[in-house]
């Protein structure tokens, strides 16, 4: 959920791009469907600033992006290993079989991404609920003061949003970790932390693992019939110790990145109320990016309160496709 609900969600007529019209889904008409979006999500934006009176909280408009810019190297499958058999087929006097150490020292694959450092934030804690009082004292954004942290929304029938982020991120981490990934999660709820950690804290984690990419996974809870996931980028914010403007950049990269796979594996379009259809969207309010120096994003994977996004959501198999794409748009972004 967003940590300030005080702007309403906008109607859904604001919307530029049907959820039912699966384009990130059809890679052959990619092009065709990237040159007719452009237009409509300008004019989306257009629309979403008529309607919200210019009063949305994304301090400049978002950039007009083509979120699948990062499916396709992403996605590029391995070379087949049509070698093999070959191989095997007339051996060698001496060729070790397949497997054998020495046979194949290009099986050997280095892992590039060894040493690089993944902070995740699963959102809230299941925990905060019991700990209004706690979660509810201000603390220092840099640029504003705000609630250390928030019980975040549920589905209708209950399942928490902080339980959501949980498990999204305990996939993430071992979809990384099999990657040579270091991953750091910043709490994980009920075995340490019978609450937060605030949101200062939060980003202090990122800073002092001195992570290469920071994501904060979380769920929207906002009326039905809004649906989609989006990716909040932080704004250039200055002031007390917040500081965005090295991170504005990179953190927008890692953003397009991480959109783009999501829609890819997992389906979903780009939130249909906010971000005009690009699934991107820029805050300057939130303290977990304010006061981050590391490259950092949140994902609002899909709306809890719109039954079928729930439907996804509360599905194992649709969290771990959730878990696959933010997995391979952090890895794009950090080159692997
Ligand atoms: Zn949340």
């Amino acid at each position: 959920m967003r940590y300030d609900e005080s702007s309403p969600p906008l109607p859904e007529s604001a919307t530029s791009i049907s959820p039912d019209r699966p384009w990130y889904a059809r890679r052959s008409t990619l092009v065709v469907a990237v040159a007719a979006i452009a237009p409509a999500a300008l004019a989306g934006w257009v629309l979403t600033e008529v309607l919200s009176g210019g009063a949305t909280d994304d301090s400049r408009p978002p950039r007009i992006v083509m979120p699948l810019s990062a499916s396709a190297s992403a996605s590029a499958s391995a070379p087949s290993a049509s070698a093999a058999p070959a191989a095997s087929a007339s051996p060698a006097p001496g060729a070790a079989p397949a497997g054998t150490p020495g046979a194949a020292p290009v099986t050997s694959v280095a892992k590039p991404l060894a040493g690089r450092t993944v902070v995740i934030d699963p959102g809230h804690n299941t925990g905060n609920f019991k700990h209004t009082t706690e979660i509810n004292r201000q603390v220092d954004i840099g640029t504003n003061r705000k609630e250390c942290d928030t019980t975040g929304t549920t589905t209708n029938s209950g399942y928490m949003e902080a339980e959501f982020s949980m498990d999204v991120s305990r996939r993430l981490r071992a979809v990384l970790e099999a990657q040579g990934l270091k991953v750091v999660l910043s709490h994980e709820a009920g075995k340490e932390r019978p609450f937060g950690p605030c949101i200062d804290e939060r980003a202090r984690i990122g800073n002092e693992a001195a992570a290469d990419a920071v994501v904060s996974v979380h769920a929207d809870g906002v009326s039905a019939g809004n649906r989609g996931f989006h990716v909040i980028l932080p704004a250039k914010v200055k002031g007390g110790g917040a500081d965005t403007a090295k991170i504005v950049g990179p953190s927008r990269q890692l953003g397009e990145r991480i959109a783009g796979n999501f829609a890819r594996t997992t389906g979903s379009a780009p939130a249909n109320y906010l971000g005009s259809g690009t699934g991107l969207v820029v805050r300057d309010d939130l303290g977990g990016l304010n006061l981050s120096t590391r490259p950092k994003v949140f994902i609002e994977c899909g709306n809890m309160r719109d039954a079928k996004d729930a439907a996804q959501l509360t599905s194992p198999e649709w969290r771990q496709k959730a878990a696959q794409g933010i997995a391979d748009g952090i890895v794009g972004f950090l080159g692997g």
